[in-house]
């Protein structure tokens, strides 16, 4: 049995790409873990389309950590500009939006308009942090593998949570606060300021984002006014830990 997959890993490690094209099951297979069949990751990076996606679930699903109509106007308002905004600066800068990925792009970010650096990053972490959260659930939290890597870099999952809260109530002004993987192979928290994030060659902070939180007023202000630790709180309950997970699975 050992050789059999031992070959068999060898043969897909070796024919590659041809190998995803076949139509090969890929979930069992640690080397192209990097790769999901659905093509939701490229290399160690979640890809964002360029457009605006539906929102993966109601308005009111957040409710009572985050309020429907503050979802509303954060979806249907806000992230829908920063879309529509980004569609208008690739179409400016003749960017083919067909063959360059919107992270490819966000790599480049020094290269373009403050307009697609704002706008790409407006729709790349929007569409990001609506995948990073679901229903509240009472026993949430991150499990397995991650949880382990979270211990091993932060001392504890207390420790990670009140770093990862910090980053965000002392963003001054909007921004967003981050969990990334570094280059150096560990975890690290920061945060970006307006949309920026840890994909831009122009961020300070840099590496693969694996979870994000929007610290903008608008996407608390009706709620919470100017409590941005409260909201910060009650969002750990509505975390995306399973989003989190794949995001890992890929980067590491
Ligand atoms: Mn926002």
């Amino acid at each position: 049995m050992k050789n059999i997959r031992n070959s068999r890993r060898e043969f897909i490690i070796t024919t590659g790409k041809a190998g995803i094209a076949a139509g090969l099951s890929l979930a069992s297979i640690p080397a192209l873990a990097k790769v999901t069949a659905s093509g939701h990751f490229t290399g160690a990076v979640e890809e964002i389309p360029w457009a605006q996606q539906p929102l993966p679930y109601a308005y009111n699903a957040l409710e009572t950590m985050i309020d429907a109509l503050t979802m509303e106007i954060h979806y249907s308002k806000h992230a829908s500009a920063y879309a529509k905004n980004l569609a208008d600066a690739a179409k400016a800068e003749n960017v083919d939006t067909g063959k360059i990925s919107l992270v490819t792009m966000l790599r480049k970010v020094s290269g373009y308009s403050a307009k697609m650096r704002n706008n790409g990053g407006g729709q790349y972490n929007h569409e990001f942090f609506w995948k990073s959260m679901r229903a509240p659930l009472s026993d949430n939290g991150p499990a397995g593998s991650l949880q382990a890597k979270i211990i091993k870099d932060f001392g504890s999952l207390e420790a990670f949570k009140t770093q990862f809260s910090d980053a965000g109530k002392n963003r001054f002004g909007s921004g967003w606060a981050w969990l990334v993987l570094g280059a150096d192979s560990k975890l690290s928290i920061g945060s970006t300021p307006n949309q920026d994030n840890p994909l831009m060659d122009v961020s300070e902070l840099k590496g693969t984002p694996l979870l994000g939180l929007d610290v903008w007023e608008h996407a608390y202000y009706l709620k919470y006014q100017n409590r941005r630790a409260d909201y910060i709180n009650a969002w750990w309950s509505v975390v995306n830990w399973d989003q989190v997970q794949k995001r890992w699975d890929a980067a590491k």
